[in-house]
């Protein structure tokens, strides 16, 4: 794909509402290059770092939704079609793994997908592989599918770099970044930005968000979230019942509740991420077992518990051993 067709889709897209662009996107039309617009890779991302120095990246969640030439069928019951399509992947850095989560979530409840353990140099080369998808694998010339990507605003590192150092705004292939509470408040799901996701599926949708603090969860209630706000129409509208488009069970998606579907997304695993490894202990750093699995019961960091300068690594000394640290001193 030439760089100028990509300029040129960014500012179409940019000209225009976040959920008129994601819209466009599901449907497949509405910019003046449809074609390369239904080629696009549509990425919900979710990160977290660690709120104490070094402020390395925790955890990353993930979901992707691949649907080439998907747009021109029917959503389906609450985009069932389009949803079904999405891969979800949770990472987790080995380096950060004993390092407890600043929300409080806990990371070992990931509904959709695996969790993987990776190292900084793992979560890149996916981080690449996912942005930049050949357009045609027999035709390098072809170029790169654009990507769109799915962000909150607070999304950010608390340090201008971090261990993976990646701005998905800043990379060439991206045509949109596309914020989630934005998208909600432009479709009328949300009064406000700041409203949590788990709430607009609770009072919108009827689904209940299990876990919804987990950043693997996070990125699939977000896309979830944002694909039933930007069909409202399609997927809720009904000329007698309903010509408002309120959410619920009316036109194509009587058939069924919202939780069913997102209850099928969770029952059927994505894919295993194609990095890491999936066992790992941040309690004792073995990778032949999980943390409940682990055989030291009784287990003391050394250089957390004598952190006397940073009082805050000392509580979470008990948690793992030094070589399952997450700082160097
Ligand atoms: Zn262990
Ligand atoms: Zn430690």
């Amino acid at each position: 794909m030439s760089k100028q067709e990509l300029t040129t889709l960014r500012a179409d897209l940019r000209s225009v509402p976040h959920r008129q662009a994601l819209h466009q996107y599901l449907r497949g039309e509405g910019t003046s290059n449809p074609s390369l617009l239904q080629n696009a890779v549509f990425v919900s991302i979710r990160r977290c770092w660690s709120p104490h120095p070094p402020y390395n990246l925790m955890e990353i969640g993930l979901a992707i939704y691949n649907g080439k030439q998907q747009q021109q069928q029917p959503a389906g019951p609450h985009g069932e079609n389009v949803l079904k399509d999405v891969r979800f992947l949770h990472l987790r850095f080995r380096e950060q793994a004993s390092g407890q989560l600043p929300n409080g979530a806990d990371p070992t409840k990931f509904h959709f997908g695996t969790t993987a353990f990776v190292d900084s140099k793992e979560a890149r080369s996916l981080l690449s592989q996912i942005w930049y998808q050949p357009m045609d694998e027999s035709n390098p010339a072809a170029g790169f599918r654009p990507v769109i990507c799915l962000m909150a605003a607070n999304d950010k590192p608390t340090t201008p770099t971090d261990n993976v150092n990646f701005n998905p705004a800043a990379i060439g292939t991206t045509v949109a970044v596309l914020d989630p509470e934005i998208v909600a408040v432009q479709s009328a799901v949300a009064s406000f930005p700041c409203l949590p996701v788990d709430k607009i599926l609770e009072q919108h949708f009827s689904i209940t968000a299990n876990h919804p603090d987990n950043t693997g969860n996070q990125a699939a209630y977000l896309m979830i979230m944002v694909v039933l706000a930007a069909l409202r129409h399609e997927l809720y509208h009904d000329p007698q019942l309903n010509i408002r488009d309120i959410p619920g069970q009316y036109g194509q998606s009587s058939s069924k509740p919202a939780q069913d579907v997102v209850n099928y997304l969770m029952d059927h695993e994505s894919p295993e991420p194609p990095v890491g490894t999936i066992v790992y202990c941040p309690r004792c750093a073995s990778s032949d077992h999980l943390v409940m699995d682990c055989p030291e019961t009784f287990v003391l960091c050394s250089k957390c518990r004598y952190a006397y300068d940073q009082t805050w690594r000392i509580p979470n000394a008990i948690t793992h051993k030094d070589e399952a640290c997450s700082y160097d001193y």
